[in-house]
C-alpha cells in the first residue's frame, strides 16, 4: 500500500508510487479538524487528518480564530498540510518538519501507534501539548520513510503578528552573491527576517511574473496576445533586472518591525537594492501605476504589481495557486485549476540538495550546477532557501513538455547528472524522488541496511523488495 494524502507531490513524483503493483491509499476524504472547537489563541494547534488542505485550514482560522495563522507553502490552496511535512516540506516560515508533531499512525503490522504524548490518550492534559513525550521520539520515523499510514497528527499554528511585511533586496553585482548570502544569513540567525529567506535567480523570478504580466496586459491594457507578451518580456528587464533577488518577512509589532528594516537596510547597503513591500504600498503603487498606465514605464510597474500582488499573500499567511498556474498558463493550459496540475503537459523534476550556509561554498556550487544543466541546454531557474540558521536548500527547476520524448529523456539525464554532481561534492538532497533512491542508497548501503531494520519492526511486508538495492547482509 502507498499512502497519499492529497497526492499533489509535483517535481518529487507526484502521486505515482515508489515501485509498481501498489494500491495507493488516498486518505484526501480524512479531512477533519479533530479538535477545532478547542483551538484559541492560548491553544495554537490543530489535531488535522490527512486531507485538511491549506485551503481548508486557512478559512477555518480566518472564521474562528483569526488571530492565529499556519505556515503555509508556496504550493497549491488545495495541497494536504499534513502530506507535505511528511515530505518534509517547505513554508514559508520554515521547514514544515518542525510544526508537526504527536503522529497517529496505522503500522505495517495494523496496530495503531500515537508518538509522544499522544500516547497517554486524548484527555491527557499533555497529549496535544508538549511535542517531545518521554522516550526515544518515534516521530521521525513517518517523515520521507513510508513505516506506517499517518491519520492524524498535531500542528503548530502561530500568532499573527500585528505588522508584516516583505523585504525584497536586489543583488547589484552578481560577484557578491557570496557576501549577499553571508549578510542575508546572519540576518536570519539573529532573527531580524522571521521568515524562510527565497534568493532567485533571474529564470526564476521572470518565471514567477511572467503570466501575471501578460494577464495585466491583456486585461487591462486591452493587448492582443502576441504584444502583451512582447510587453511583458521588457517589463521584466525594467523592474527585475538583476542576476539574484531576494525575498523574505519582517514581522512584529510596529516598533519591531521598524528596528528589524533599519538594520536590514543597513547590512546591506552598498550590496543590494532594498525595498518594503506592504499591502498599501502595493495597494497604492497599483493605483498611481495603473491610472498612468498610458505610459511605458508606469504600466510596467502596474503589470508588476498585478503579477506580485497574489504572492505578497503568503507574507499573510495566505496560501495561493498563482505559482501553479503560472506552469499551466506557460504550458497552455491556463483552463486547468491549479490542483490538475498533472492532466497539463507540464513536465518538473525538482532536484534540491541541501547545503551548508556558507556564502562562498554556495554560490561556487550554485555555479557549478548552472554550467552542468547547461550542459543539457537547461537553463536553470532556482531558489536558495535559507531555511534554518545552519543550513539552506536550493530548489533547482528542470521544466519540460511531458508529450516531447527527446525532452523527457534529456531532463532526467540533466537531472541524474546533477544529482551526482551534489554527491560528488558529499552533498545530498533534502527531498528525493524515487529515481534517486538507487544511487542514495548505493552511497552509504549501511546506513540505509539500518533503515530497512527498523521498517521491517513497524511494516514487515512492506513494499520494497528484499534485493532492491542490494543492501548488505
Ligand atoms: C510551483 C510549485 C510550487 C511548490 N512549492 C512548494 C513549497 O513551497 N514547499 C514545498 O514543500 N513543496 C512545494 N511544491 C512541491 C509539492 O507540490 C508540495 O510539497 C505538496 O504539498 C506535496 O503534495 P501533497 O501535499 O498533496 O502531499 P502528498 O503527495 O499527499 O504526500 C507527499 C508524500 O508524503 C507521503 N505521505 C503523504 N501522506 C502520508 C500519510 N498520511 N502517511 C504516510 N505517508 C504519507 C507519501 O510518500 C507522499 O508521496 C511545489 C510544487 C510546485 C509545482
Amino acid at each position: 500500500m502507498y499512502p497519499v494524502s492529497t497526492g499533489m507531490n509535483w517535481g518529487y513524483g507526484s502521486r505515482s508510487p515508489v515501485v509498481p503493483g501498489c494500491t495507493v491509499v488516498d486518505l484526501s476524504a480524512m479531512n477533519r479538524i479533530r479538535n477545532a472547537e478547542a483551538i484559541s489563541p492560548e491553544n495554537p494547534v490543530a489535531v488535522i487528518e490527512p486531507g485538511v488542505t491549506q485551503r481548508q485550514l486557512t478559512d477555518y482560522l480566518r472564521k474562528h480564530c483569526p488571530s492565529l495563522a499556519f505556515n503555509p507553502t508556496g504550493s497549491a490552496v488545495d495541497t494536504s498540510i499534513l502530506g507535505n511535512a511528511l515530505d518534509r516540506g517547505v513554508g514559508y516560515l520554515g521547514p514544515r518538519v518542525a510544526d508537526v508533531f504527536g503522529l497517529e499512525v496505522v503500522t505495517g503490522t495494523g496496530e495503531i501507534l500515537r508518538t509522544g504524548f499522544r500516547r497517554l490518550g486524548d484527555r491527557s492534559p499533555l497529549a496535544t501539548s508538549h511535542p517531545y513525550g518521554l522516550g526515544p521520539m518515534l516521530d521521525g520515523l513517518f517523515f520521507q520513510g513510508n513505516f506506517g499510514i499517518v491519520t492524524s497528527a498535531c500542528l503548530r499554528l502561530v500568532p499573527r503578528r500585528p505588522r508584516r511585511v516583505a523585504v525584497s533586496a536586489a543583488l547589484r553585482r552578481e560577484a557578491d552573491l557570496a557576501a549577499f548570502i553571508d549578510a542575508l544569513a546572519r540576518l536570519k540567525r539573529e532573527g531580524l527576517l522571521t521568515s524562510v529567506t527565497h534568493i532567485g535567480n533571474r529564470q526564476r523570478t521572470h518565471a514567477t511574473l511572467m503570466a501575471g504580466l501578460v494577464h495585466y496586459f491583456e486585461r487591462e491594457c486591452g493587448f492582443e496576445a502576441e504584444r502583451a507578451r512582447h510587453e511583458a518580456a521588457t517589463a521584466l528587464n525594467v523592474v527585475a533586472p538583476n542576476e539574484w533577488t531576494s525575498i523574505a518577512g519582517v514581522t512584529g509589532t510596529d516598533a519591531q518591525v521598524r528596528a528589524a528594516l533599519a538594520e536590514v537596510r543597513a547590512r546591506l547597503r552598498g550590496i543590494a537594492r532594498v525595498r518594503v513591500v506592504t499591502d498599501r504600498v502595493l495597494e497604492v503603487g497599483y493605483r498611481i501605476a495603473h491610472a498612468l498606465r498610458f505610459l511605458k514605464g508606469a504600466r510596467a510597474n502596474a503589470a508588476a504589481i498585478a503579477a506580485m500582488r497574489p504572492l505578497h499573500g503568503l507574507v499573510n499567511g495566505q496560501p495561493t495557486d498563482v505559482a501553479i498556474d503560472n506552469l499551466l498558463w506557460q504550458f497552455g493550459r491556463a483552463d486547468l485549476p491549479a490542483a490538475q496540475l498533472d492532466a497539463s503537459n507540464c513536465g518538473l523534476l525538482y532536484v534540491s540538495p541541501a547545503l551548508p550556509l556558507d556564502g562562498g561554498f554556495v554560490a561556487r556550487f550554485v555555479h557549478s550546477m548552472r554550467s552542468e544543466a547547461a550542459r543539457f541546454r537547461f537553463e536553470l531557474p532556482m531558489t536558495i532557501n535559507v531555511e534554518t540558521e545552519t543550513s539552506l536548500v536550493v530548489v533547482a527547476n528542470l521544466l519540460f513538455d511531458r508529450s516531447v520524448p527527446e525532452d523527457v529523456e534529456r531532463a532526467h539525464t540533466c537531472a541524474r547528472a546533477l544529482h551526482r554532481l551534489i554527491q560528488d561534492e558529499g552533498l545530498e538532497v533534502y527531498r528525493a524522488r524515487v529515481d534517486m533512491m538507487a544511487d542514495i542508497v548505493g552511497r552509504d548501503p549501511q546506513y540505509w541496511k539500518t533503515v530497512r531494520a527498523l521498517k521491517l519492526a513497524l511494516d514487515p511486508d512492506n513494499i520494497i523488495a528484499p534485493g532492491r538495492y542490494n543492501l548488505p547482509d
